[in-house]
């Protein structure tokens, strides 16, 4: 059953799950092995309850679509969406580090690291704007900082494609 932490230990498609990295309103991510490239993945599932709400999976997929649509240093890479025994997945580029939530909990950060961070943020809000598409859902949870100090955005989740974006076919996104 997905939701517990019986995934842990088992491999779905090629991906052997090794941790429980966090959860969410949308879902619960975890640590896995890609077994054929031999890299570390996130995988996300919805929780049981959401995954039977058809409007949480459109959700669900078209955070993955809009989130695959983009190719920036500074959003999380998503690899591919997929589904096991009526679970669907996605599975993205696995970060090391803290969301900003965690970084900023009772600890100032330093104005030149912020600027810096700020700008990286801002360039990839740019760039996925320049593609039609809108995070809607930027906040400190879903603003990761890797080890090594730079911005990556998580959960284009509540992305919706603008009326003049003439990206559909691209994208392979349908506009709400
Ligand atoms: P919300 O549902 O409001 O977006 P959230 O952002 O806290 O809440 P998730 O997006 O499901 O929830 O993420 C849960 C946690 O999993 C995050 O807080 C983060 O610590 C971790 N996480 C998410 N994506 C990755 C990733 N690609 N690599 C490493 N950890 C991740
Ligand atoms: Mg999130």
């Amino acid at each position: 059953m997905v939701g517990s932490s019986s995934l842990i230990g088992r491999t779905i498609s090629h991906y052997r799950i090794i941790e429980k990295l966090g959860s969410g309103g949308m879902g619960i991510v975890y640590k896995a092995e890609d077994v054929k490239l031999n890299r570390f993945v996130a995988l996300k599932f919805l929780p049981d309850d959401v995954a039977r709400d058809s409007q949480a999976l459109s959700r669900f997929q078209r955070e993955a679509k809009a989130a695959s649509a983009l190719n920036h240093a500074n959003i999380c890479t998503v690899y591919e969406i997929d589904e096991q025994n009526g679970q669907a997945f996605i599975v993205m580029e696995f970060l090391d580090g803290a969301t900003l939530k965690h970084r900023i909990d009772g600890k100032p950060i330093e104005t030149e690291v912020l600027i810096g961070l700020a700008i990286e943020i801002a360039d990839a809000l740019d760039a996925a704007h320049s593609e039609g598409i809108v995070h809607r859902d930027i906040k400190p949870a879903n603003l990761f900082i890797t080890k090594r100090g730079h911005a990556k955005i998580l959960d284009f989740g509540l992305a919706k494609l603008q009326a003049n974006a003439a990206t559909d076919a691209d994208a392979g996104l349908t506009q709400e």
